[in-house]
Order: C-alpha cells, then structure tokens, then sequence
C-alpha cells in the first residue's frame, strides 16, 4: 500500500482519462487510486445515437464498458457504490455503502444530472440517449411503427449566470446527430415524405459554441434535409402529444430529449460547490479554496464545453498540475477552451468541427464526407476496446 491515495469521483471520460495519466506519473507503489462511481460498467455515450438506428438489444453492446480488467491493470480499487457527499477540510468522502474514504487529492468528475424535473410534464419516459437503458428504451419505442411526428429537443442548462459567455445547452451535438440519423433512416426506409422533423433548442442560433462555418454547415444540411429548426425554445410543459413553448405548440408523436443540465445534485450545500451546482476552478481546473480538489468535465463550473473531448484534455491538465505540484516540476499550460465534435450525419459521412471561435479564439475547421465517419468509427471502437485508456493527446 502507497503512503498517500487519490480519490476519483466518476468513472467515464473525465474520471478514465484522470485515472490513465495518474498511473503514467505514479507507480502502484508511490499512489493508490480509488475509483468510485454507482455504475459498476461504464458506457460510451457517443455511441448511444445509434439508438436511431439499430434495433433495440443492438444499442448498448457496442458501448458497453466492463471495466475489472482495466481496473486491475492499472491497480485501481473500484467502488461501486452512490456519492453523497464530502467533507473538504477532513479530506473524506461520504458514500451510501461504505465507510468515508479518505483522499490526498480529490478528482471530480461525476458530470451532470439530469434535470427531467425542470420542465412541468417532461421525464425520461419522453425519450432520452443520455444513459444506456434509456437508449435502449428510446430505440424500442421508435422499432414497431417509426413516429410520425419527432420531436428532438434539448434542454437548457441550468449554469453560473457569471459564466462568461453564456451558454444555453448542455451538449447540443448528440441531438443534431440523431435528428439527422433518424431523418436518414427514414429516408432509406421510403417513410420521409409522410413524417415531420423537428429539432428545438433553446439556444439563439443551432450549434452555439461552434464557430459560424459549423453553423452555417448545419443549417444548409437541415434545411436542405426539410428538418425544421426551432432556436430560442422556452419549454413551459411537455404533454404526450404536446411540446408547448412560450410561443407555440409542437405537435409531436415521438420524441428524444437531452434533458436539461443542473449540475451535480450530491455537491448541493457542499463547501466546494458554486451555488448552483457546478465546481469553480480555476485553468488547471484546481480548486480555488481547495488546492488538493481538481474538477474536470463536464461538473467544472464554466461555460467550456460539455463533451467528452474536454473531459479528456482537461484530465490531463489536472493531473499534470497536481504532480507537478507536488514534485515541483513545471506546470503544464492552462486549459484553453475548444469545441471538437465528430458527427455521424448518416449514410456513411459526417461532419467534423474544431472551433474556439466562441471562446475568444480565431481557430475554426470544418471536414464534411467520409472521413469524419471513419474516425469517429475508428475513435468508438478503440476507445470502448481500451476501456477508455487511449494513448490521450500530449
Ligand atoms: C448521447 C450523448 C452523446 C455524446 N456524444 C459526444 C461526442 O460525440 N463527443 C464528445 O466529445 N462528447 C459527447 N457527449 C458528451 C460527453 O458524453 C460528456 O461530455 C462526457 O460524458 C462528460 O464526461 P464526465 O466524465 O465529465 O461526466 P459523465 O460522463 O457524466 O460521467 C459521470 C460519472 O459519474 C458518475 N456519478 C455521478 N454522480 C454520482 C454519484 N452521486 N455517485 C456515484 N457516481 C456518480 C456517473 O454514474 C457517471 O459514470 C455526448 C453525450 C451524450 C449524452
């Protein structure tokens, strides 16, 4: 046993990546790594918009993640069990099932619940990819007679009103994938023609934090696919045949949702927590009262995006600081925020975007075709066979 322990909260993008470059700076024998998360195999969330379209048992084994393995090559201990809270100045961690663990240093990354209750009559029963079973349960209610009228809509989320700038959604790329998925899978099952597509979000314009090329990109492709797109969407309340808005109501028959993002219920009324959910940080994504507290992912309280991309890079940048802390040797830079999507938009192509336009920056790429298909297949089936310990960016 090592003389000190580092405690990661979460076991997907933001927690995997922080365990793999933990284990590149630190020997079995000078850290132990306890890993603790409520699902005991981890899932790869991208993958889930294939939800549109595959059958139902076809969803989740593609991006299905048991982890014993990859736990026991890299000497972690796994807990599987539910976070209910900390206490910062003792350094502990508090479970449902097990006694508090102690940490050396804490790494948060345990994303955002989902906020179904937000909206008056909205529910994971409306349809929703975030998790597997809810895929799965997505793709079963779209098999036996393919929706008339869908409805793909994402939530707002509930952030900072600091953050600069401000962002309406959560994560808008998975919505924009799967309307376009399923538009194409109608198409090549002959129903297009009879069936309505509608795409809301409540952001100002499609695609917010991507740079104007990718917005332009998307708008020409929805347009021209004949999928309506409603911007600035106010949800009042959902009903089974409804979606009603502040100013109008959408008639709907199916329907998928990225619910609303609220942060991390198990931080509310924690000492580490920004008030409304979210861990403030600064770019090493450290902790501004908390030096032995890193969050990274999608809990960090700022208005970065919320991908699995930024989880990775920021875990690098967390790790990196806290051992070059420690050993006093230089720091890595601070995280600069940038939008990377890789979308499937059917029939074998896909869109590429790496922008930090929205963020300040100058720096915007858009690929279209097969190519952005291709990696994206070849990223999935790589970082679900690795268990998600890819050889990560530099
Ligand atoms: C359908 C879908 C498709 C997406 N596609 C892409 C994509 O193509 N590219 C991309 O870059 N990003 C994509 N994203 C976004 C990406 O998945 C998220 O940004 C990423 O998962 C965030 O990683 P994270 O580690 O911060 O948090 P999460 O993935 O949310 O993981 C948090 C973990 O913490 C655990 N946890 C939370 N609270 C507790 C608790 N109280 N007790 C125990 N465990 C807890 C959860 O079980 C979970 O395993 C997609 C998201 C969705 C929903």
């Amino acid at each position: 046993m090592a003389t000190r322990q580092a405690v990661v909260l979460g076991a997907r993008f933001g927690g995997l990546a922080v365990v793999t470059w933990l284990r590149r700076v630190y020997s079995p024998q000078t850290l132990d790594i306890v890993v603790i998360d409520r699902w005991e195999e981890t899932i790869y969330r991208p993958g889930l918009v294939h939800a549109m379209t595959v059958e139902p048992l076809q969803v989740v084994p593609p991006v299905r993640m048991a982890m014993a393995a990859f736990w026991k090559r890299h000497h972690v201990q796994f807990i599987h069990d539910t976070i209910t809270g900390l206490d910062p100045q003792r350094r502990q961690i508090y479970t449902v099932s097990h006694p508090p663990i102690s940490y050396a240093a804490l790494f948060v990354a345990t994303g955002s619940d989902p906020g179904w209750d937000t909206v008056d009559g909205l529910g994971p029963h409306r349809g929703g990819i975030c998790e597997g079973y809810l895929a799965r349960q997505t793709a079963s209610n779209l098999t036996p007679r393919p929706p008339r009228r869908m409805v793909f809509a994402a939530g707002m989320i509930h952030g900072n009103p600091a953050w600069t700038p401000q962002i309406s959604v959560g994560c808008e790329c998975p919505l924009l994938e799967s309307a376009l998925l399923w538009e194409d899978r109608l198409r090549r099952s002959g129903l297009r023609e009879d069936a309505d597509i509608v795409v809301l979000t409540p952001a100002a314009t499609i695609a917010e934090s991507a740079g104007p090329q990718a917005q332009q990109w998307l708008r020409q492709a929805f347009s021209r696919r004949g999928i309506r797109v409603i911007t600035g969407a106010s949800y009042k309340k959902v009903t089974d045949s409804e979606v009603i808005l502040a100013d109008r109501r959408i008639d709907y028959n199916g329907s998928l949702w990225i619910p609303p993002y609220i942060g991390a219920s198990w931080l509310r009324g924690s000492a580490i927590e920004d008030g409304y959910g979210w861990i403030p940080t600064d770019g090493y994504l450290n902790h501004p009262d908390y030096p032995d507290i890193y969050a990274v992912g999608d809990v960090a309280s700022h208005p970065w995006p919320k991908m699995g991309h930024s989880a990775m890079v920021q875990a690098r940048i967390a790790v990196r600081h806290w051992y070059g802390v420690q050993t006093h040797r230089p720091l890595p830079r601070p995280y600069h925020p940038e939008l990377l999507w890789a979308m499937d938009t059917g029939g074998g192509r896909g869109l590429f975007v790496q922008s930090d336009v929205f963020y300040g920056g100058t720096r915007e790429i858009v690929h279209s075709g097969y190519w952005p298909w291709a990696a994206k297949q070849i990223f999935q089936k790589t970082y679900v066979s690795l268990r998600g310990a890819l050889p990560l960016m530099p």
